[in-house]
């Protein structure tokens, strides 16, 4: 069992007043450690030490920034197996995964924007009488609140970015998976990195999270978690004029065109639909196929869904563990019973997973891998986000009904469009409303590139220099000869 702590001003403290919660593997549904639950005066904490080290971390040029962010990187690779295990721990999900994707980008993360940041050139605009300089400054203190899905992959991906632009930082992970975020903290102490320049503060998200939205000393806030608690989070921050990044849900959808390579569609679907039990915001969770190879899809697709091996996440062998909670299997599985409700088919899956590992009890958040077919795409549940190892199928008829269908959602995440005719694709792709679309493969991350969403799923845009942005302010200096202007 462990007992994590806050780590303010580059030290480990309990909560001022001393509370906790409890934080559950959700496999086994044992109680695996105790964090603090965080009011405001542990974010005034934090936002103190932040405030104090702010202009020495500021004054620093960005190559001793990057040079911190490559031995963090390092640090953090020397633990990954810890990483992974931890994560596995935290979430459920397959080993397997928490070291290919969790372990991996959060040392990359670091890595990626060190090595970015020195093949950045100060931005000049030349006038035939001044030269205007775009000269960047830290935010300042800046707020960061994350999810539990990939919990350090996405805070390494607000860390390193906010770190190099001469920010300090509140971070804020989410309550279900706070160990990894201790890991980071832990490591930024062995390395000896300035005080009060990172702080972590654990807790719930209306207690200590509305904290963080709050602070008037907080000046940039990059979200990333559900759409609702993004609408909170801007009518808390927008008011205050604060910089704000929303990286929020989806439900994002996978193009199957006609001439598409069937077993590489099959398999990219499968991928998409499944990868972390469906609880990654870019799964495509809706299937449109086109109706002339429907019938032959479908086929293939329950086939490879059944070969999913669902089970301990411990196991080296599974590739889907459990989902975040009790809680969430619930809400998962009242979407299987609104489908049947709706009209829907359950092709295959449909019910919880007896894993056996654990003992008599069968406890563990764990449901098959379900497939749904004969539901409308404006019903609920292909409308909704579900956020679990569920998905919709659909047919159409031609490709602007496929594009209709894709754009028939609130959200505006992500998708995939799956044919052999390259330019089709584009032309395809160029027409869904999302901030991101992949032609023949998913989930295959350029950092350079911008990633955010459209609609409801999000403001803004991180990753390369968008990033870069976000945590900079900009100085447009314009400098003229001190010649007499008459
Ligand atoms: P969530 O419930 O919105 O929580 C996200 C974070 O916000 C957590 O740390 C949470 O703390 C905190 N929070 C909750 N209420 C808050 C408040 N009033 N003020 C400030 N912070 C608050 O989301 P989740 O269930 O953790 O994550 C799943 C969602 O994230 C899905 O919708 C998924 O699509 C989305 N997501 C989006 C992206 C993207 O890049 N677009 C990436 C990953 C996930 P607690 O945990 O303590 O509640």
């Amino acid at each position: 069992m462990m007992n994590v702590q806050n780590y303010i001003g580059g030290k480990f403290i309990s909560a001022v007043d001393g509370e906790t919660l409890f934080d559950y593997n959700p496999a086994t549904e044992q109680h695996i450690a105790t964090i603090p639950r965080s009011k405001n005066e542990d974010v005034q904490l934090a936002v103190t030490a932040a405030q104090s080290a702010q202009q020495d971390w500021g004054a620093l040029s960005i190559d001793e920034r990057a040079v911190w962010l490559d031995k963090i990187a390092d640090a953090l690779e020397m633990k990954s197996e810890e990483i992974a295990n931890l994560e596995t721990s935290d979430t459920g999900k397959p080993i397997a995964l928490s070291r290919k994707v969790d372990a991996a980008r959060s040392v990359s993360n670091f890595r990626f924007f060190a090595d970015f940041s020195r093949n950045q050139t100060e931005m000049q605009f030349v006038m035939a009488d001044a030269v205007n300089y775009v000269h960047r400054s830290p935010v300042g203190t800046v707020g960061l609140i994350t999810p539990w899905n990939l919990p350090l992959y996405l805070l390494s991906w607000k860390v390193a970015p906010a770190l190099l632009m001469g920010n300090t930082i509140v971070a804020k992970p989410s309550e279900f998976t706070p160990l990894t975020a201790n890991i980071l903290a832990e490591t930024l102490d062995e390395l000896e990195f300035p005080p009060g320049v990172f702080n972590l503060v654990h807790g719930l998200g209306h207690e200590v999270g509305q904290s963080i939205l709050e602070n008037e000393h907080i000046k940039g806030i990059s979200f990333t978690g559900g759409t609702a608690t993004g609408r909170t989070v801007a009518q808390t921050a927008a008011p205050m004029f604060k910089k704000l990044s929303l990286e929020l849900g989806g439900k994002n959808a996978t193009l199957v065109l006609k001439d598409a390579n069937l077993d590489l569609a099959v398999e990219g679907a499968v991928r998409a639909a499944f990868t972390n039990s469906g609880q990654v915001c870019l799964c495509g969770s809706r299937i449109l196929i086109d109706a002339t190879i429907a019938d032959a899809f479908r086929e293939k697709f329950v086939e490879k869904v059944n070969q999913i091996r669902v089970g301990d996440p411990r196991d080296e062998s599974t590739t889907m563990g459990s989902v975040i909670s009790p809680q969430h299997l619930e809400k998962v599985e009242s979407y299987i019973d609104l489908a049947l409700q709706e009209g829907g088919t359950i092709l295959t899956g449909g019910t919880r997973k007896l894993t056996g590992f654990s003992g008599p009890n069968q406890k563990g958040a764990f449901l098959l891998p379900t497939v749904i077919s004969g539901l409308p795409h404006t019903s609920r549940c292909a409308t909704e986000e579900i956020f679990g190892p569920v998905v919709t199928l659909h047919t159409f008829e031609n490709e602007l009904q496929a594009v209709e269908m894709a754009n028939h959602s609130e959200y505006g995440l992500a998708g995939s469009v799956w044919t052999q005719d390259l330019e089709r694709g584009r032309m395809v792709a160029s027409q869904i409303e999302t901030g991101i679309v992949w032609v023949n493969t998913w989930l295959h991350r350029d950092l350079r590139t911008p990633f955010g969403g459209v609609k409801n799923s999000g403001v803004g845009r991180e990753g390369g220099r968008w990033s870069l942005e976000f945590f900079s302010e900009l100085t447009n200096i314009c400098v003229k000869d001190a010649k007499d202007e008459s």
